[in-house]
Protein backbone atom coordinates (compact mmCIF):
# COMPACT_ATOMS: atom_id res chain seq x y z
CA UNK A 1 0.00 0.00 0.00
CA UNK A 2 1.51 3.60 -1.06
CA UNK A 3 1.28 6.36 1.47
CA UNK A 4 -1.45 8.69 0.57
CA UNK A 5 -0.76 12.87 -0.38
CA UNK A 6 -2.94 15.09 2.33
CA UNK A 7 -2.91 18.22 1.79
CA UNK A 8 -0.30 18.61 5.05
CA UNK A 9 2.02 15.75 3.82
CA UNK A 10 2.28 11.71 3.29
CA UNK A 11 -0.03 9.87 5.27
CA UNK A 12 -0.22 5.99 6.11
CA UNK A 13 -3.40 4.63 4.43
CA UNK A 14 -4.76 2.97 7.70
CA UNK A 15 -4.41 6.73 9.21
CA UNK A 16 -7.47 7.93 7.17
CA UNK A 17 -10.59 6.20 9.05
CA UNK A 18 -13.88 7.59 8.18
CA UNK A 19 -13.38 9.28 4.94
CA UNK A 20 -16.19 11.24 2.72
CA UNK A 21 -14.82 11.29 -0.86
CA UNK A 22 -16.89 14.00 -2.47
CA UNK A 23 -17.05 17.24 -0.39
CA UNK A 24 -15.66 20.77 -1.23
CA UNK A 25 -14.51 22.38 1.67
CA UNK A 26 -13.98 25.67 -0.25
CA UNK A 27 -15.29 25.99 -4.12
CA UNK A 28 -16.43 28.86 -6.18
CA UNK A 29 -18.59 29.50 -9.82
CA UNK A 30 -15.91 30.41 -12.31
CA UNK A 31 -16.69 34.23 -12.79
CA UNK A 32 -17.88 35.52 -9.39
CA UNK A 33 -14.53 37.51 -9.62
CA UNK A 34 -16.15 39.51 -12.69
CA UNK A 35 -19.10 40.25 -10.47
CA UNK A 36 -18.28 44.54 -8.84
CA UNK A 37 -20.68 42.87 -6.36
CA UNK A 38 -18.74 40.02 -5.07
CA UNK A 39 -17.83 40.21 -1.54
CA UNK A 40 -13.98 40.49 -0.86
CA UNK A 41 -12.06 37.63 -0.77
CA UNK A 42 -11.51 37.12 2.85
CA UNK A 43 -9.29 33.64 3.06
CA UNK A 44 -9.26 34.38 7.37
CA UNK A 45 -13.19 34.68 7.09
CA UNK A 46 -13.30 31.50 4.59
CA UNK A 47 -11.20 29.52 6.77
CA UNK A 48 -13.70 30.20 9.54
CA UNK A 49 -16.79 29.45 7.82
CA UNK A 50 -14.92 26.20 6.47
CA UNK A 51 -14.59 24.81 10.20
CA UNK A 52 -18.06 25.84 10.75
CA UNK A 53 -19.36 23.60 8.45
CA UNK A 54 -17.17 20.38 8.86
CA UNK A 55 -16.87 20.28 12.39
CA UNK A 56 -19.86 18.56 12.90
CA UNK A 57 -18.57 15.65 10.35
CA UNK A 58 -15.82 15.60 12.93
CA UNK A 59 -17.67 15.22 15.46
CA UNK A 60 -19.49 11.73 13.68
CA UNK A 61 -16.07 10.26 13.50
CA UNK A 62 -14.89 11.40 10.00
CA UNK A 63 -10.95 11.15 9.78
CA UNK A 64 -10.14 12.12 6.40
CA UNK A 65 -11.72 14.36 3.28
CA UNK A 66 -11.92 14.20 -0.13
CA UNK A 67 -12.29 17.63 -1.61
CA UNK A 68 -13.38 17.01 -5.28
CA UNK A 69 -12.69 20.75 -6.22
CA UNK A 70 -11.22 21.21 -9.39
CA UNK A 71 -8.60 23.85 -10.82
CA UNK A 72 -11.21 25.80 -12.39
CA UNK A 73 -13.48 25.89 -9.24
CA UNK A 74 -11.56 28.11 -7.42
CA UNK A 75 -9.90 25.41 -5.03
CA UNK A 76 -7.77 26.73 -1.94
CA UNK A 77 -5.31 24.67 -1.07
CA UNK A 78 -3.97 27.33 1.87
CA UNK A 79 -7.07 27.30 2.79
CA UNK A 80 -7.62 23.88 3.02
CA UNK A 81 -3.99 23.59 4.92
CA UNK A 82 -5.65 25.83 7.50
CA UNK A 83 -8.64 23.62 8.20
CA UNK A 84 -6.92 20.28 7.84
CA UNK A 85 -4.14 21.48 10.55
CA UNK A 86 -6.90 23.37 13.22
CA UNK A 87 -9.82 21.04 12.92
CA UNK A 88 -6.82 18.13 12.48
CA UNK A 89 -9.22 15.89 10.18
CA UNK A 90 -6.84 14.75 6.97
CA UNK A 91 -7.71 16.47 3.52
CA UNK A 92 -6.88 15.36 0.80
CA UNK A 93 -7.15 17.84 -2.65
CA UNK A 94 -7.33 16.80 -6.31
CA UNK A 95 -5.43 17.91 -9.39
CA UNK A 96 -8.46 18.33 -12.51
CA UNK A 97 -10.87 19.99 -14.53
CA UNK A 98 -14.86 20.60 -14.51
CA UNK A 99 -17.28 20.32 -17.03
CA UNK A 100 -16.51 22.50 -20.88
CA UNK A 101 -20.20 24.57 -19.82
CA UNK A 102 -19.23 25.70 -16.33
CA UNK A 103 -14.92 25.43 -16.13
CA UNK A 104 -12.63 27.74 -17.48
CA UNK A 105 -11.20 26.85 -20.73
CA UNK A 106 -11.10 30.47 -22.47
CA UNK A 107 -7.32 30.15 -21.87
CA UNK A 108 -6.09 26.70 -22.93
CA UNK A 109 -8.86 26.92 -25.76
CA UNK A 110 -6.66 29.69 -27.29
CA UNK A 111 -3.46 28.03 -26.63
CA UNK A 112 -4.50 24.86 -27.84
CA UNK A 113 -4.91 25.87 -31.65
CA UNK A 114 -4.01 22.67 -33.61
CA UNK A 115 -6.92 20.84 -31.98
CA UNK A 116 -7.33 18.58 -28.75
CA UNK A 117 -4.14 16.95 -29.44
CA UNK A 118 -2.36 19.85 -28.15
CA UNK A 119 -5.09 20.04 -25.34
CA UNK A 120 -4.28 16.48 -23.97
CA UNK A 121 -0.83 17.43 -23.29
CA UNK A 122 -1.29 20.97 -21.80
CA UNK A 123 -3.52 19.41 -19.18
CA UNK A 124 -1.13 15.91 -18.99
CA UNK A 125 1.62 18.24 -18.57
CA UNK A 126 0.18 20.51 -15.39
CA UNK A 127 -1.68 17.74 -13.84
CA UNK A 128 2.00 16.08 -13.71
CA UNK A 129 3.32 19.04 -12.86
CA UNK A 130 0.94 19.16 -9.97
CA UNK A 131 1.29 15.48 -9.32
CA UNK A 132 5.02 15.76 -9.09
CA UNK A 133 5.88 19.03 -8.23
CA UNK A 134 3.02 20.64 -5.91
CA UNK A 135 0.64 23.11 -6.46
CA UNK A 136 2.01 25.98 -6.93
CA UNK A 137 4.26 27.13 -4.38
CA UNK A 138 2.35 25.65 -1.46
CA UNK A 139 4.44 22.55 -1.35
CA UNK A 140 1.10 20.57 -1.35
CA UNK A 141 0.45 17.70 -3.88
CA UNK A 142 -2.74 16.23 -4.97
CA UNK A 143 -3.98 12.62 -3.83
CA UNK A 144 -6.47 11.91 -6.98
CA UNK A 145 -7.12 13.45 -10.39
CA UNK A 146 -10.73 14.69 -11.00
CA UNK A 147 -12.47 14.42 -14.25
CA UNK A 148 -15.67 15.92 -15.34
CA UNK A 149 -18.11 15.38 -18.00
CA UNK A 150 -21.33 17.70 -18.59
CA UNK A 151 -25.33 16.62 -19.48
CA UNK A 152 -25.67 13.45 -21.69
CA UNK A 153 -22.46 13.83 -23.96
CA UNK A 154 -18.49 13.94 -23.31
CA UNK A 155 -17.36 16.97 -25.52
CA UNK A 156 -13.94 16.85 -26.84
CA UNK A 157 -12.61 19.16 -24.33
CA UNK A 158 -13.98 17.06 -21.68
CA UNK A 159 -12.75 14.11 -23.70
CA UNK A 160 -9.10 15.47 -23.32
CA UNK A 161 -9.44 15.80 -20.07
CA UNK A 162 -10.39 12.26 -19.12
CA UNK A 163 -7.56 11.17 -21.85
CA UNK A 164 -4.53 13.24 -20.19
CA UNK A 165 -6.17 12.35 -16.91
CA UNK A 166 -5.70 8.70 -18.25
CA UNK A 167 -2.34 8.92 -18.58
CA UNK A 168 -1.19 10.80 -15.38
CA UNK A 169 -3.34 8.34 -13.66
CA UNK A 170 -0.93 5.17 -15.15
CA UNK A 171 1.87 6.90 -14.62
CA UNK A 172 1.25 7.88 -10.53
CA UNK A 173 -1.29 5.47 -9.74
CA UNK A 174 -3.24 8.17 -8.52
CA UNK A 175 -6.98 7.39 -8.68
CA UNK A 176 -9.64 8.86 -11.20
CA UNK A 177 -12.52 10.44 -9.62
CA UNK A 178 -15.52 12.07 -11.85
CA UNK A 179 -18.37 14.08 -11.99
CA UNK A 180 -21.38 13.05 -13.81
CA UNK A 181 -24.42 15.49 -14.22
CA UNK A 182 -27.46 14.71 -13.64
CA UNK A 183 -27.35 10.73 -13.65
CA UNK A 184 -25.45 10.61 -17.29
CA UNK A 185 -22.03 9.57 -19.12
CA UNK A 186 -21.45 6.80 -16.11
CA UNK A 187 -20.84 4.60 -18.47
CA UNK A 188 -19.44 6.20 -21.18
CA UNK A 189 -16.71 7.68 -18.95
CA UNK A 190 -15.44 4.04 -17.28
CA UNK A 191 -15.29 2.80 -21.29
CA UNK A 192 -13.20 5.49 -22.41
CA UNK A 193 -10.94 5.51 -18.91
CA UNK A 194 -10.60 1.98 -19.48
CA UNK A 195 -10.03 2.02 -23.05
CA UNK A 196 -6.78 3.87 -22.10
CA UNK A 197 -5.43 1.65 -20.19
CA UNK A 198 -6.44 2.62 -16.48
CA UNK A 199 -6.93 -0.13 -13.84
CA UNK A 200 -11.14 -0.05 -13.33
CA UNK A 201 -10.06 -0.26 -9.62
CA UNK A 202 -8.21 2.92 -10.00
CA UNK A 203 -11.02 4.64 -10.66
CA UNK A 204 -14.14 6.22 -8.87
CA UNK A 205 -17.15 7.11 -11.04
CA UNK A 206 -19.03 9.89 -9.12
CA UNK A 207 -23.08 11.55 -8.70
CA UNK A 208 -23.71 7.80 -9.36
CA UNK A 209 -26.55 8.50 -7.17
CA UNK A 210 -28.27 11.16 -9.27
CA UNK A 211 -29.54 8.26 -11.73
CA UNK A 212 -32.66 5.74 -9.45
CA UNK A 213 -32.22 2.98 -12.59
CA UNK A 214 -30.49 -0.12 -11.45
CA UNK A 215 -29.59 -1.04 -15.18
CA UNK A 216 -27.61 2.55 -15.16
CA UNK A 217 -25.87 1.61 -12.23
CA UNK A 218 -24.74 -2.15 -13.09
CA UNK A 219 -23.70 -0.33 -16.96
CA UNK A 220 -21.15 0.90 -14.48
CA UNK A 221 -20.47 -1.79 -12.21
CA UNK A 222 -20.28 -4.31 -14.51
CA UNK A 223 -16.72 -2.70 -15.47
CA UNK A 224 -15.46 -2.93 -12.74
CA UNK A 225 -15.02 0.30 -11.08
CA UNK A 226 -15.95 2.07 -8.26
CA UNK A 227 -19.53 4.07 -7.83
CA UNK A 228 -19.45 7.19 -6.01
CA UNK A 229 -23.01 7.92 -3.83
CA UNK A 230 -22.30 11.48 -3.40
CA UNK A 231 -24.87 13.61 -3.59
CA UNK A 232 -27.19 12.92 0.01
CA UNK A 233 -28.97 15.75 0.91
CA UNK A 234 -29.56 17.37 -1.99
CA UNK A 235 -33.37 16.71 -2.90
CA UNK A 236 -33.58 19.07 -5.47
CA UNK A 237 -32.44 16.13 -8.02
CA UNK A 238 -33.51 13.44 -6.58
CA UNK A 239 -34.94 12.40 -3.36
CA UNK A 240 -32.84 11.02 -0.58
CA UNK A 241 -35.09 7.74 -0.36
CA UNK A 242 -34.54 7.14 -3.86
CA UNK A 243 -30.71 7.41 -3.07
CA UNK A 244 -31.55 4.70 -0.18
CA UNK A 245 -33.37 2.92 -1.42
CA UNK A 246 -31.30 2.17 -4.44
CA UNK A 247 -28.24 1.85 -2.21
CA UNK A 248 -29.83 -1.13 0.18
CA UNK A 249 -30.87 -2.38 -3.59
CA UNK A 250 -27.20 -2.34 -4.52
CA UNK A 251 -25.55 -3.89 -0.98
CA UNK A 252 -28.28 -6.65 -1.07
CA UNK A 253 -27.02 -8.00 -4.30
CA UNK A 254 -23.52 -7.81 -3.30
CA UNK A 255 -21.81 -4.56 -4.06
CA UNK A 256 -20.66 -2.93 -0.84
CA UNK A 257 -17.21 -3.61 -1.75
CA UNK A 258 -17.51 -0.78 -4.61
CA UNK A 259 -19.82 1.94 -3.09
CA UNK A 260 -18.37 4.92 -1.76
CA UNK A 261 -20.48 8.13 0.30
CA UNK A 262 -20.39 11.28 0.43
CA UNK A 263 -22.68 14.51 -0.02
CA UNK A 264 -20.80 17.16 -2.74
CA UNK A 265 -21.37 19.82 0.28
CA UNK A 266 -19.95 23.49 -0.19
CA UNK A 267 -19.08 24.40 2.80
CA UNK A 268 -18.03 28.05 1.93
CA UNK A 269 -17.88 29.67 -1.27
CA UNK A 270 -16.86 33.59 -2.91
CA UNK A 271 -19.05 35.86 -5.02
CA UNK A 272 -21.90 37.42 -3.60
CA UNK A 273 -23.52 33.85 -2.00
CA UNK A 274 -26.86 32.58 -3.07
CA UNK A 275 -25.66 30.72 -6.13
CA UNK A 276 -23.59 28.04 -5.12
CA UNK A 277 -20.78 26.61 -7.75
CA UNK A 278 -21.97 22.76 -8.93
CA UNK A 279 -24.69 22.57 -10.94
CA UNK A 280 -26.59 25.57 -9.58
CA UNK A 281 -27.17 24.44 -6.37
CA UNK A 282 -29.02 25.57 -3.64
CA UNK A 283 -28.76 24.27 -0.09
CA UNK A 284 -31.71 22.20 1.13
CA UNK A 285 -32.67 21.36 4.77
CA UNK A 286 -30.25 18.38 5.37
CA UNK A 287 -27.31 19.11 3.13
CA UNK A 288 -24.34 19.03 5.24
CA UNK A 289 -20.90 17.52 5.61
CA UNK A 290 -22.77 15.26 7.92
CA UNK A 291 -26.39 14.29 6.77
CA UNK A 292 -25.10 10.77 5.95
CA UNK A 293 -24.77 10.03 9.40
CA UNK A 294 -27.27 11.97 11.44
CA UNK A 295 -29.68 10.63 8.50
CA UNK A 296 -28.83 8.00 6.23
CA UNK A 297 -27.14 5.81 8.12
CA UNK A 298 -29.85 5.45 10.42
CA UNK A 299 -32.02 4.78 7.46
CA UNK A 300 -30.10 1.98 6.11
CA UNK A 301 -29.57 0.34 9.39
CA UNK A 302 -33.29 0.11 9.87
CA UNK A 303 -33.49 -1.54 6.06
CA UNK A 304 -30.90 -3.86 7.88
CA UNK A 305 -27.61 -2.62 6.69
CA UNK A 306 -25.22 -3.86 8.67
CA UNK A 307 -21.88 -2.01 10.69
CA UNK A 308 -19.85 -4.29 8.74
CA UNK A 309 -20.96 -3.09 5.23
CA UNK A 310 -20.82 0.70 6.40
CA UNK A 311 -17.65 0.82 7.91
CA UNK A 312 -16.52 -1.48 4.28
CA UNK A 313 -18.29 1.90 2.37
CA UNK A 314 -16.65 4.40 5.18
CA UNK A 315 -13.46 2.76 5.38
CA UNK A 316 -12.43 0.16 3.37
CA UNK A 317 -13.05 1.11 0.34
CA UNK A 318 -11.72 4.76 0.16
CA UNK A 319 -8.29 3.35 1.69
CA UNK A 320 -8.47 0.96 -0.90
CA UNK A 321 -8.96 3.43 -3.53
CA UNK A 322 -6.20 5.89 -2.32
CA UNK A 323 -3.08 3.74 -1.84
CA UNK A 324 -3.79 0.26 -3.25
CA UNK A 325 -2.20 -0.30 -6.68
ZN1 LIG B 1 -18.50 18.16 -6.47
Amino acid sequence: MKKINTVLGLISPEDLGSTLVHEHIVASQPGWECDPLSRPYDRGKMVQRSLRALEPAKTFGVGAVIDATPIDLYRDVEILKEVSEQLQIHIICSTGRYTEERGKWGYLKGRSSSGVGDMVSELYDGFMQEITQGIGQSGVKPGVIKVSTGLGCISSVEEAVLLAAARASKETGLPIITHTEDGTMGPEQAALLIGEGVDPKRLMIGHMCGNPSLQYQLEVLNQGVNIAFDRFGIELFLPDKVRTAMLIGLLGIGYEDRVMLSHDYIGCSSGRGGKLPEEGLRPVANWSHDHVFRNIIPALKAAGVTEAQIRTMLVDNPRRLLSEW
